[in-house]
């Protein structure tokens, strides 16, 4: 198969562009014309595909839809607003009230915001695991568990549950596995390929570029039949294969008001073309920092899953081809040595967000984990000693001395 990046600089526009434009234009455009009374009719009874409105479809985003559908040998692909409306959308697309799933406890914040207490207030119930653990989960698995969930590296703790595992449990309870793979993009990972039949993802991190916009992309990967799942069903015997997809974009999508914009999508559609490249360089920069301030007099710990001494060595590498993202942590001997260090700092930049090209670290203990208890936080493997660095594309050797000089005499 031709390499990530020349698949995805090749992939065909869905119509030819009358000006032969290289890139996809972006259609900023809400509404779409039809050619007479009898093709929007038809249109509206579903027999005549088309873009409509651009709160259900637009084509600058159906073209990044399609590229990332063609890049993940995807059954069908969904762009919306943010990494929230896909996780958010695709829970209330297979649940309802009196429902449960099954979760990773380790979770990005806002989606163990979104799981506490948005959905709770529906009658969704969220039942939380350790997934690296695998024997603890179909104990908790009844009638009305619909998924179980977990994202592919926990941040910022870094752990690796075992997919395919996770994968066996979910296939014999006919439930559903959906990944959180944000961190992992598919340059460096082939859910399918593992079994994961719904893959949720914020395209605000690695997919946009650098921190250009806000996105989300939602991948049904054509494994699961629909109609084992009682909220699908309906839309299972009309759309069959096409049910869950079909059934995220009418009932939330459209309803709710999630879509990716078309600027946005244009974002998006440039990220993915140079996405393998800067994952690669981001690699590197991780492996060479790792290497360089292997624990030392003054770091005391660094965990990076992609280094041979992390115990998610062997499946950082089974699973993402050996590059598990480009988050790290570092330890110091306290907050205050930490805080310091943040302070020298010249080139890494203070700041909260991850896979931008820019370095960036922050203390999550004193941020975003500020609001739990003392307890909560060790038990979530947040010490006070630790930061978290989202290893960027600038140069190692600059990075290694920033880090240097930072860590003074
Ligand atoms: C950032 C993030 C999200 C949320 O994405 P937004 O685009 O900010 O809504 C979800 N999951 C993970 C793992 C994230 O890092």
């Amino acid at each position: 198969m031709k390499s990530f990046t020349t698949r995805s600089l090749n992939i065909p526009y869905a119509k030819k562009d009358p000006h032969n434009a290289l890139a996809m234009p972006i259609y900023e455009s809400v509404a779409f014309e039809f050619a007479s009374a009898e093709d929007i009719a038809a249109n509206f009874r579903g027999e005549l595909p088309a873009h409509t409105y651009s709160r259900t479809s637009n084509p600058t985003v159906e073209y990044f839809e399609t590229k990332v559908k063609t890049l993940t040998s995807a059954h069908q692909v969904l762009a919306l607003s943010s990494g929230m409306a896909a996780i958010s959308a695709t829970m209330m697309a297979i649940c309802k009230q009196g429902d449960n799933i099954i979760s990773g406890k380790n979770l990005f914040g806002h989606t163990l915001a979104l799981f506490e207490q948005s959905l709770s207030a529906y009658g969704l119930e969220t039942r939380f695991v350790d997934t690296t653990k695998t024997e603890l989960i179909e104990p908790l698995i009844d009638e009305n568990t619909r998924a179980i969930y977990f994202e592919t590296v926990t941040n910022p703790q870094l752990e690796i549950a075992d997919i395919s595992r996770l994968a066996e449990i979910a296939n014999k309870h006919n439930i559903l596995l959906i990944a959180d793979s944000t961190v992992t993009p598919p340059s460096v990972f082939s859910s399918k390929s593992l079994g994961v039949q719904v893959e949720v993802m914020s395209t605000t991190k690695f997919i946009s570029g650098g921190a250009t916009a806000v996105g989300g992309l939602v991948i049904d990967n054509g494994l699961y039949d629909w109609s084992k799942n009682p909220n699908c069903l309906k839309f299972a015997e009309k759309f069959g294969k096409d049910a869950f997809i079909a059934r995220l974009r009418k009932n939330y999508y459209r309803n709710f008001g999630m879509p990716m914009t078309a600027h946005t999508a244009n974002y998006m559609i440039a990220g993915l073309d140079i996405l393998e490249l800067r994952v690669e360089r981001c690699y590197q920069n991780c492996m060479k920092l790792g290497e360089y301030f292997r624990p030392n007099s003054k770091v005391t710990r660094v965990d990076y899953p992609g280094l041979e001494d992390s115990p998610y060595y062997e499946l950082a590498k089974q699973q993402f081809n050996g590059v598990p993202g480009s988050v790290m942590t570092f330890d110091l001997k306290s907050q205050e040595e930490c805080f310091k260090f943040m302070n020298r700092l010249k080139i890494i930049r203070r700041a909260t967000n991850l896979n931008d090209n820019k370095s960036l670290i922050i203390h999550p203990y004193s941020t975003i984990y500020t609001e739990f208890s003392e307890n909560d936080r060790l038990e979530m493997g947040i010490r006070p000693t630790m930061m978290r660095l989202s290893v960027g594309i600038e140069g190692a050797d600059d990075l290694i001395a920033d880090m240097e000089q930072a860590l003074g005499e």
